[in-house]
């Protein structure tokens, strides 16, 4: 019989080129909108996060994967080969932000807030329709 160790692989997602690959087992929050300016030079626009638990978050595929310590409270893990942004992981959390868009499709996930949202460069149209948060997430 299934342990209580075992739980059921809730998403999947990687890299541009599939070096990276992960595996969720467990809930993920809803997709939160960053706009500092961090996440717009990691992701190359404002990013969307989703977040899991840390050992929620299984490595299938990781021999490109690099953490970047991108603060002194973060790092981000990307791909070294082809580049993709996939992780926000903070230091003082137990939770890893997964870049929404690294996930296989369908998610299921919505989003539901934007963060940092004064920080937001000028070239783009803020969604009011998103609550805003005086969001401390990315930094
Ligand atoms: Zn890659
Ligand atoms: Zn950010």
């Amino acid at each position: 019989m299934n342990s209580a160790n075992t739980t059921t692989r809730t998403a999947s997602g990687g890299c541009l080129c599939g070096a990276v690959r992960y595996e969720v087992h467990g809930p993920l929050r809803s997709v939160v909108n960053c706009h500092c300016g961090q996440c717009r030079r990691a992701h190359g626009h404002f990013a969307a996060y989703t977040k899991c638990a840390r050992g929620a978050l299984r490595l299938v595929a990781d021999r490109t994967l690099k953490w970047y310590v991108s603060s002194a409270t973060a790092r981000r893990g990307f791909c070294d080969r082809c580049g993709s942004s996939l992780f926000w992981e903070p230091v003082h959390e137990a939770g890893v932000s997964i870049a929404a868009g690294t996930l296989d499709s369908p998610t299921g996930l919505h989003t539901s807030q934007q963060i940092f949202v004064d920080a937001a460069a000028d070239y783009y149209d803020i969604d009011e329709s998103l609550p805003r948060l005086p969001g401390s997430m990315s930094r």
